[in-house]
């Protein structure tokens, strides 16, 4: 049998890049912490947080804490998640001049119609994130799905002893970025086919729920899936000032409905991508 490794750069486990979540769950409201370090506990998962992956070599990775200490593990297989960024594109006007910096953050996010100005962490607000992703400066340029700058980390930022950011960037999965494209292609329709001059349709990721369903085990009636929601993703304090998230629409559950669940929304979104009869119906 294999031993696992989760190497993160999280300040505790469950927090996915959204400052973790509250669930409600058998009567009680638990951190998503006690939700993963057990699922990762039942499966003999070993896992090491606020930690940045500094070098790989072969069979080894090195790596600094939020303490500034050095450390290194051994490995025979091992998966790197690289830093997340835009595909680097530079922009020029028709002049020739470059107007990257009018149009991309320096991580190669596309600026929209977020509140970018710097603030600490505690001055955050839901209101920052962008809802038409629309381009300030060229309002026939919008940026969907992954391709958007968000406005700051929605986890708190921290530095280690050394000086080295480590923290997780916010999650860009598949259901946001399908209702922002399909907001961002509604708003083009409306602004080309029924004179709006403005976008008319919003998916601010700070008034969306989303969904995860992660597979946990395959197999019909022995398999596992981790279930999860969020209302909304970017938590709200000043909406919810307890949680910053509906407690009634935060969830997380592990069995073998999650894996049925899975399975059926695989064929359902192959279903969708194909265009088949009814694909409009099934939802993001
Ligand atoms: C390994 C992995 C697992 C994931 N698992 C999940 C999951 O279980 N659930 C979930 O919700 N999300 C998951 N995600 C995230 C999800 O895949 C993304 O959020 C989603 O695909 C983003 O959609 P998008 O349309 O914004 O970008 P993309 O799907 O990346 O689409 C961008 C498209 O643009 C094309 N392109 C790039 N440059 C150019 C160019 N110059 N000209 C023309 N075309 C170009 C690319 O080829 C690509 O087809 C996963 C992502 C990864 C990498």
């Amino acid at each position: 049998k294999a031993t696992l490794h989760w190497l993160s750069n999280e300040y505790e486990a469950g927090d996915f890049g959204m400052g973790g979540m509250h669930l409600k769950r058998g009567g009680y409201i638990t951190h998503s912490k006690i939700f993963t370090e057990s699922l990762f506990a039942e499966r003999g998962v070993h896992w090491h947080l606020r930690a940045h992956t500094t070098a790989v070599e072969p069979g080894k990775v090195h790596y600094e804490t939020l303490d500034g200490e050095e450390h290194e593990l051994a490995f025979d297989f091992a998966m790197l998640i690289p830093p997340f960024s835009g595909v680097g594109l530079k922009a020029y006007d028709r002049k020739g001049e470059e107007i990257t910096d009018r149009l991309f953050n320096p991580a190669g996010f596309m600026l929209v119609d977020g509140d970018y100005e710097p603030k600490p962490y505690e001055e955050w607000r839901a209101s920052d994130w962008p809802r038409t992703y629309q381009n300030p400066h060229y309002p026939n340029i919008f940026a969907a799905g992954i391709a958007f700058a968000p406005p700051h980390p929605i986890s708190k930022p921290m530095k280690s002893a050394k000086g080295t950011p480590i923290f997780p960037t916010p999650p860009r999965t598949g259901m946001p970025s399908a209702m922002i494209g399909k907001a961002v292609v509604a708003s083009i329709r409306d602004m080309l086919k029924r004179g709006a001059t403005e976008p008319t349709h919003t998916a601010s990721m700070a008034e969306m729920g989303a969904a995860c369903v992660a597979s946990a085990g395959a197999g019909f009636f022995s398999g596992t899936a981790a279930s999860m929601t969020v209302y909304p993703i970017v938590p709200d304090f000043d909406r919810y000032p307890e949680y910053g998230r509906d407690i009634d629409l935060t969830f997380g559950e592990l069995g073998l409905a999650g894996h049925w669940i899975k399975y059926i929304l695989h064929v359902m979104f192959l279903y969708k991508a194909r265009l088949r009869f009814g694909w409009s119906l099934i939802p993001e």
